[in-house]
């Protein structure tokens, strides 16, 4: 079966392949009232009135592509499988039941032999960030951490002289295939040296590979490299580590509601050092694309729909990630996907997206320039098209921006099978897209082979440079060097760290803490929540005792039947001081076949063949019995991610039968929500007491659930993106423009303003929202100026109080809003945040200091400047609802 797929995959390559798209079962969505609405009988703009700066008042069916027969093949991360890229080839995704590795596997032991004789240089400093600072800094997107201050970044004469002698015993062939980076092929323990891509490697055609996991087979695959290539030179050996190795944190846009630097570094270390224990020196993470549509299904990976935030979250992953990889569990980071992958557009993934460079410059790029910033070593371009162009050909991008603006120095990798698809893109054949992409900035070639199998040819026809090719190649090679391949290409090959470091004990609970964390409560009418450990509690839904899907989408590396189910956790956590029981209620959806989609990867949904109705009544029956309902219902893990976009975002039918049905019983009930998007959940927010949203909450969802639930944690997550009413208001932020006829401030409804005739301009939930079992009171902001001057600083003080009855974080957030600028500016902008814990009771002083830094942007002329005027200061604990002071600053 894999032999066959393979050889399917690589016809793909040749020929374009068109997948049947499979029929959407779309539910139309609810809409509120369609009344008339008031009518205008003129329309002169003279009588619009003027622009009020008061504060703003934002108040199924994803078809997949990939057929049953290639999703049965996904059974291990180095087996090529289809992919739904038009010309792709393998496989990277796997249940990870299929990974587990026997132990043997990880005692096999070889010493390590270095096979390079390496000068000595000075040991890199890591580039330290006070870690108070970071949260407290208002200076965000823009950090003036030179693009030289991290290893990644370094230039370093010893490496270059290194590198240099290198290339100048390397063959054109050879170093060709220092750029070919393919997937990891059908290698078994033990046999790599017959495998189908030792031959290739042999030949020194390969430099790196990817999604190949143990330290007993990238050994193996490196001692092919190492000992049977002419030039011994080491592979990178990647993955797609993206929300940790084994042990599984929630999905980047869960992690991204903590807003807490600490927690996602901790993260990013925690996976890069399992993932290191286990072989590997290069995540294909972070995942930064801004996205303010959550039809995209990639929401899921990335950190929402702000730039400040986003560069925030990009700079602390990149930071655990890499430290200063000098360490043996220190790993490369790759930040992607470059660029404007999450501005696709109809949120349609690998869809056109075409934007304003102020815009890219202002919104879009800060996250991807911030990784820069803090040195990650390497960048993933993106499947888009930008201005016309894919990101992969794209030279504005690869070369203008990305190293001539920001000073990037690592190297450029493409995404999976970018090159070949420029074909399908409309850009010529193989040979020329592979040309373009080398000319644009492209350093090496994922799976597709452009690079390997064209570039020669491209050569000797004067199409491209042999220095283009020396470049590339010698981007890949210091990125060797920094790891400290060449003095030890066993580096990340210990198999005792393997033993002991992966999916500890400690790991665990460090998941299960961070998760509890991210979790956000949407609503607690009555304070339902927490629940008593006491009664009879019933668990009803098709994601209650689901352990498969609990880890999230992109989550290659675990082991699913590992990871704790909510049914587990609430047990756990009560012990026999309540009763639990349990029942389905119904499936994920009433189509199958949608079901089948939404559980690709081997998350199984175990279906229940009964008819809807009689597994609902089921579980009104077992509901009756109990003093409360959890009602564990959302999306299924494979319903967001890659390939997973959807045109109508609410919770299935099915499910929402099942929640009427619940809610008629008279009992308090509490949705628990997963998802890997915002949700259009309007009808819920009306109707359900309390609504506690915990994404995909990683190996520990269940317990870290349950903590919540039960007040061991009280909830402090606040969103990271802002929450439609319905799809149609999409694309829905909280940093929109002003316009030039806003809507009055409280108005649901004016003719010729900006707004619907059928729905309000507001969310149901506004970003930065997020409630607490206690509560908290803002006083008013105090300045330490209301008029400055040139680059003084501003602070702002804000006590805040929590007035409860138990302990509790807040999230305390700053806007700042630009009033008149040579530009159209936001309504408001995030520039500022700190996560403070007040005992029940106690109040603090928040102080933020705000700089000229802060107040910047790109203008007109893509020049990063601020400008003179007045500017509103707001602090809250939501983007809606803030206190504001005016300022005015001038040069
Ligand atoms: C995804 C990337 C991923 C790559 C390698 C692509 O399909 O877009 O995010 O890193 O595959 O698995």
């Amino acid at each position: 079966m894999k032999k066959k797929l393979q050889i399917l995959a690589s016809a793909l390559l040749i020929t374009a392949v068109s997948f049947a798209q499979a029929p959407s079962d779309v539910a139309s969505s609810t809409h509120p009232s369609s009344s008339t609405p008031p009518q205008s009988s003129t329309r002169p703009v003279s009588s619009v009135p003027q622009a009020s700066y008061g504060p703003v008042h934002p108040s199924s069916s994803g078809a997949s592509v990939r057929t049953n027969t290639m999703s049965l093949a996904l059974r291990n991360v180095s087996t090529p499988h289809t992919s739904s890229h038009a010309q792709s080839t393998p496989a990277r995704y796997s249940p990870a039941s299929s990974l587990s590795l026997p132990a043997l596997t990880r005692s096999s032991s070889a010493p390590p032999v270095p096979a390079y004789d390496l000068p000595t240089s000075p040991a890199p400093q890591a580039l330290s960030v006070p870690t108070a600072a970071r949260n407290a800094a208002p200076s965000g997107p823009h950090w003036s951490a030179p693009a030289t201050g991290s290893v990644a970044q370094q230039v370093d004469p010893a490496m270059n002289a290194f590198i240099t002698n290198l290339m100048s015993k390397m063959t054109l062939d050879e170093k060709l295939g220092q750029l070919n980076l393919p997937g990891a092929g059908d290698i078994t323990t033990g046999q790599a040296s017959n495998s189908d891509i030792a031959g290739k490697i042999k030949a020194g055609k390969v430099g790196g590979l990817f999604n190949i996991k143990s330290v007993a087979k990238i050994r193996d695959v490196q001692k092919v490299a190492v000992e049977q290539s002419r030039l011994k030179i080491p592979l990178l050996f990647g993955m797609d580590v993206i929300h940790g190795y084994e042990t599984v944190f929630p999905i980047p846009l869960g992690l991204s509601c903590s807003w807490d630097m600490d927690a996602v570094e901790r993260s990013a270390r925690i996976a890069a050092t399992e993932a290191s224990a286990d072989g590997i020196c290069w995540t294909f993470s972070p995942m930064v694309d801004i996205s303010r549509d959550p039809r995209w299904g990639r929401v899921a990976e990335g950190s929402g729909e702000d730039p400040y935030l986003g560069s925030m979250i990009a700079r602390a992953m990149v930071k655990g990630y890499q430290r200063n990889l000098s360490g043996n569990s220190d790993i490369m980071a790759c930040v992607k996907h470059f660029a404007l992958y999450g501005a696709a557009e109809a949120g349609r993934d690998y869809n056109t997206t075409d934007m304003s460079h102020i815009r890219m410059f202002n919104e879009y790029f800060p996250p991807y320039k911030a990784a820069v910033d803090a040195g990650v070593g390497s960048v993933m371009a993106s499947f888009n098209e930008v201005d016309g162009v894919p990101a992969t050909a794209n030279k504005f991008l690869l070369t203008d921006v990305l190293r001539n603006r920001w000073g990037f120095k690592g190297f450029v990798v493409t995404d999976y099978t970018g090159i070949n698809e420029m074909i399908e893109h409309g850009l010529g054949d193989l040979q020329t897209v592979s040309a373009l992409a080398l000319k644009a900035g492209i350093d090496m070639d994922m799976v597709g082979e452009g690079f390997l199998t064209t570039l020669k040819k491209s050569l000797s026809e004067g199409k491209i440079t042999q220095t283009l090719i020396d470049n590339a190649c010698r981007k890949i090679l210091e990125a060797k060097y920094k790891l400290g391949l060449f003095k030890d290409p066993y580096k990340y090959c210990n198999e005792k760290r393997a033993a002991t470091e992966i999916f500890t004990d400690a790991n665990r609970q460090e998941a299960r803490r961070i998760a509890a964390d991210c979790f956000v409560l949407l609503k607690n009418q009555g304070n339902i929540l927490p629940l008593k450990k006491g009664g009879t509690i019933a668990l009803v839904g098709p994601l209650a005792d689901n352990k498969e899907n609990m880890p999230g989408t992109w989550s290659v590396a675990a082991d699913f039947s590992k990871s704790i189910s909510l049914l587990q956790g609430l047990k756990d956590v009560v012990g026999s001081e309540a009763k639990i029981v349990y029942a389905r209620g119904s499936n994920l959806d009433a189509d199958s076949l949608f079901e089948e989609r939404a559980g690709m990867f081997g998350k199984s949904l175990n279906r229940d063949h009964r008819p809807s109705a009689d597994i609902i009544q089921e579980a009104v029956q077992t509901a009756s019995q109990a003093d409360v309902i959890v009602a564990a219902l959302g999306e299924s893990a494979e319903m967001t991610g890659e390939s997973s976009s959807r045109s109508w975002i609410g919770i299935p039918q099915v499910q929402e039968d099942l929640l009427k049905a619940l809610l008629k019983t008279g009992k308090p009930v509490v949705l628990v929500l997963f998802t890997g998007r915002p949700l259009t959940i309007k009808w819920e927010n009306d109707n359900v007491p309390a609504i506690l949203n915990v994404w995909f909450g990683g190996t520990e969802a269940g317990h870290a659930i349950a903590d919540a639930l039960f007040g061991d944690v009280n909830p402090s997550g606040k969103l990271s993106t802002t929450w439609p009413q319905n799809v149609g208001q999409i694309p829905l932020y909280y940093n929109h423009k002003n316009t030039g006829r806003p809507l009055a401030e409280g108005a649901w409804f004016q003719k010729f303003r900006s707004n619907y005739l059928d729905v309000s301009n507001d969310p149901v939930y506004p970003f930065g929202y997020g409630l607490s079992y206690t509560h908290f009171t803002y006083g008013d902001p105090i300045l330490s100026s209301k008029s400055l001057k040139g680059n003084q600083k501003l602070t702002v003080t804000v006590k805040i109080t929590n007035d409860g009855s138990v302990d509790g974080k807040e999230v305390v957030q700053l806007y700042i809003r630009d009033l008149v600028g040579s530009i159209t500016r936001p309504v408001k902008e995030l520039k500022g945040f700190q996560k403070i814990f007040l005992k029940a009771g106690e109040s603090k002083n928040v102080i933020f200091t705000i700089s000229t830094e802060d107040l910047k942007f790109y203008n007109g002329d893509l020049k990063y400047d601020w400008e003179s005027g007045d500017f509103d200061i707001m602090v809250g604990g939501n983007s809606r609802d803030t206190k504001s002071v005016r300022i005015n600053w001038v040069k």
